[in-house]
């Protein structure tokens, strides 16, 4: 591409064929970047619980199946890896359906009030933590058109986040506010929080602040990832704001009026 360009520059002027040339090069050396680091994250990814299984698996082959005290031990290791790596692929097709442009969402009317109660309620039915919520939701009922399944695995994502980073005791805030065209979604934690030079990051995939501790945790580093791809498929966006060591809040954006069309289709 490049020295076809320079013969046509020859010919017909040097600056318009410069700057198509710098431009297309550019775009396509950073998607050539990213599509590399990807790969190389998803390789690393799981090499790792596989490198681990093989070890295990080693030792078990060598005699300690034969151990009633470590066996089980070493069985629950492997089957702990294999489900991290279920998630990690199930997490990347769900990465690569976003990504293919035929991405579908079953949109439906949806009260948001009522659908963002049930999730938060199915959370609060279910967690074992000494964890407290609260909630401010608007008494008013607010129709947004959204795919409910996705939508549910954005908010579950975000909600299993705060808990894991709550402390015990801690308190996990659900807030909704109408603006002008959209709603505004908020889930703030009392957790350790986010350096500030990393906050923007969380949404990228595979980062994590402290990767040790998300493994530790089950993490794939994917969830918020994808989270975003769903926000931004719905016409909305996703940010955070975290003050270290005192707490993080999640914002998202719907937008609850369609008279005006265009963004929705
Ligand atoms: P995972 O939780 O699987 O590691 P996510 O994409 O959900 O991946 O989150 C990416 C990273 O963002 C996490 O590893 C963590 O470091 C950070 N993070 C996300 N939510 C919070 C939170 N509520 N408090 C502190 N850190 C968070």
């Amino acid at each position: 591409l490049r020295t076809n360009f320079s013969v046509i520059q020859k010919e017909t002027g040097f600056v318009n064929g410069l700057i198509a040339v710098l431009h297309d090069n550019t775009e396509q050396e950073k998607i050539d970047t990213e599509r590399r680091e990807f790969v190389a994250n998803v390789s690393h990814e799981l090499r790792t619980p596989l490198t681990t299984m093989r070890s295990y698996l080693e030792a078990l082959a060598d005699g300690a199946w034969q151990d009633p005290e470590i066996a089980p031990n070493f069985l629950n290791v492997t089957q702990t890896e294999t489900e991290r790596m279920i998630r990690l692929v199930n997490d990347l097709l769900k990465l690569s359906k976003m990504d293919s442009s035929d991405t579908e969402l079953n949109k439906e009317m949806v009260e948001f009030n009522v659908f963002f109660n049930r999730i938060i309620d199915r959370f609060e039915m279910s967690k074992s933590q000494d964890v407290h919520f609260e909630r401010q939701l608007p008494s008013e009922s607010y129709f947004v058109e959204i795919d409910p399944d996705k939508l549910t695995q954005v908010i579950d994502n975000i909600i299993s986040n705060a808990l894991k980073y709550s402390p015990e005791g801690g308190k996990v805030r659900f807030k909704v506010n109408a603006q002008e065209g959209f709603l505004l979604v908020q889930i703030s934690d009392q957790g350790m929080g986010i350096p500030k030079e990393n906050v923007e990051k969380i949404f990228d995939r595979f980062y994590r602040v402290d990767r040790a501790r998300s493994r530790a945790m089950g993490g794939t580093g994917l969830g918020l990832a994808i989270s975003k791809e769903m926000i931004l498929a719905h016409g909305g966006v996703i940010w955070a704001e975290s003050k270290y060591g005192k707490g993080t809040t999640i914002f998202f954006t719907l937008p609850f009026e369609a008279d005006d069309g265009g963004e929705w289709e």
